[in-house]
């Protein structure tokens, strides 16, 4: 059974969906307002490790991750570059796509703020009829928190000297800590009509109208960056709570820990963000992916070069044991009998899956579940390569399937076709080849022969009586 940790009730409970097998997920997206950063990247793939999990386990997911394409932010982008807020938009959205893509992330809807404002306006005019919220004489409509009693509640932050808002919205607001619902246009700003005048959504409200629209008004995980918990999530929870009368809106609040760099939250207010689109031009993304997820979820993540290495070695060497793998599942003979020891390595190959779901069902102990594979991978090199029998190839490789179904890190090499599997043995062949002229100690021919499949992206690893290949393209 998956146990998760709830911010809410500050501890790690058992999984229970409200209507299984379906599991409904939303997850705050980006602003779109500048380049994708290491630390989103961190967040959606982590978000995304969860939804596979829970797909593996066959729940019935949707997975709802938003786009915040109208805000303060963006405007002020617009404003600087002489540019429509629209131009700022599709600039962003496009290198967002590019960087889930990548990142081997799949979400099936992406909600846009701009796309959603009747449903905006139509909650918001609920939200006043009911007397949480009021219109103010600029136009701008605010959420009543005095109205509603369990403000506070997720963000654990119980008195109203800790609930700050914005600054700006001060002088019109009946409390300062109500947030606005609708932020009235100012001259040259974007807007829409609305029956308050000309205005613009807040942030928070657009998250309970998407999550609504697609998930009803009771969601089964609600996740995003641990910075969104105050004030974002606990205002959108509370005005949520308000119009549906749902308590609790959301079941499990799950949330992802900061990404460090010297020590320091990865933010673009801090100007210490590395850009995923720089990043990816000296590793490949299933790397960075790789060395999020060696870390827990909920525990900062320090940004270093070391780790990094570290990632790219233990990537290298599942590309490894999954090209061998491969391989010996074309050149092993059916086989019909298997030796004590044979037994033995076969019943060690399922005691891993066990140990990789044990870690994944804790709370999604990913740092524990990528140990497990690297296991499976010492186990192929030590036990199958030399001494393969099928029924242990064909159970480790299926098991290594398993596990990337939950990592997504191999599908590139998983799932290649038969023209692969011949460049597979061509390079084997090449490096054989290498082999044969260093044994005859024919330098010049070997080196030539590594540095020629350097150039194609195959980069040679030697080991004492070996030689392992990566495709690094
Ligand atoms: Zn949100």
């Amino acid at each position: 059974m998956l146990r998760l940790y709830n911010t809410l009730s500050k501890t790690v409970e058992v999984f229970k969906p409200l209507n299984p097998p379906q599991v409904k997920i939303y997850f705050c997206g980006p602003t779109v307002y500048d380049h994708m950063h290491v630390g989103h990247a961190r967040a959606y793939v982590s978000a995304d490790v969860l939804k596979r999990y829970l797909m593996f386990k066959g729940y019935d997911v949707l997975f709802v991750q938003n786009i915040t394409d109208i805000d303060d932010k963006i405007i002020k982008k617009a404003n600087d570059e002489g540019v429509s807020w629209d131009t700022i938009v599709s600039r962003y959205i496009e290198d967002y796509y590019d960087m889930l893509n990548k990142l081997n992330i799949k979400v099936h809807i992406h909600p846009r703020v701009t796309t959603h404002i009747n449903e905006i306006i139509s909650f918001i005019e609920e939200l006043i009829s009911k007397g949480y919220a009021y219109v103010a004489p600029s136009g701008s409509v605010y959420f009543n928190v005095d109205n509603y009693p369990y403000y506070g509640e997720l963000s654990g932050k119980l008195d109203r000297s800790e609930w700050g808002q914005e600054e700006e919205f001060l002088s019109e607001k009946r409390k300062p800590y109500d947030f606005a619902l609708w932020k009235s246009a100012k001259p040259g700003e974007p807007y829409w009509e609305s029956p308050w005048g000309k205005g613009r959504p807040g942030w928070h409200i657009e998250c309970s109208v998407m999550s609504s629209k697609y998930l009803g008004a009771q969601i089964d995980i609600h996740g995003g960056g641990q910075d969104l918990i105050f004030p974002h999530h606990e205002n959108e929870k509370v005005q949520s709570e308000a119009k549906f009368g749902t308590r609790p809106w959301v079941n499990y609040w799950f949330h992802v820990g900061y990404l460090t760099i010297r020590k320091e939250k990865m933010s673009k207010s801090l100007g210490n963000v590395v850009f995923f689109k720089d990043i990816v031009k000296g590793i490949r993304p299933e790397v960075l992916r790789l060395w999020i997820l060696s870390a827990h979820y909920r525990t900062p993540l320090e940004f270093s070069e070391e780790g990094l290495d570290i990632a790219n070695k233990m990537y290298s060497r599942l590309v490894s044991a999954v090209n061998t793998l491969k391989r010996l599942l074309l050149e092993v003979e059916p086989i019909n009998y298997l030796t004590d020891e044979d037994i033995k390595i076969l019943r060690n190959i399922s005691l891993l899956r066990e140990h990789f779901h044990n870690a994944m069902d804790d709370d999604l102990n990913t740092p524990k579940a990528v140990s497990v594979v690297y296991e499976l991978t010492t186990m192929v090199f030590r036990d199958l390569e030399p001494k393969p029998n099928y029924a242990s190839v064909l159970k480790a490789f299926t098991l290594m399937k398993e596990f990337n179904e939950v990592l997504g890190i191999l599908d590139q090499h998983i799932y290649s076709g038969p023209t692969d599997e011949l460049i597979n043995k061509l390079i084997d062949l090449l490096v054989k080849v290498r082999q044969r002229h260093r044994e005859l100690k024919d330098y010049e021919t070997s080196d030539w022969i590594r540095n020629e499949l350097m150039k194609l992206g195959v980069k040679l690893m030697d080991f004492k009586d070996k030689s392992r290949w990566v495709i690094e393209l």
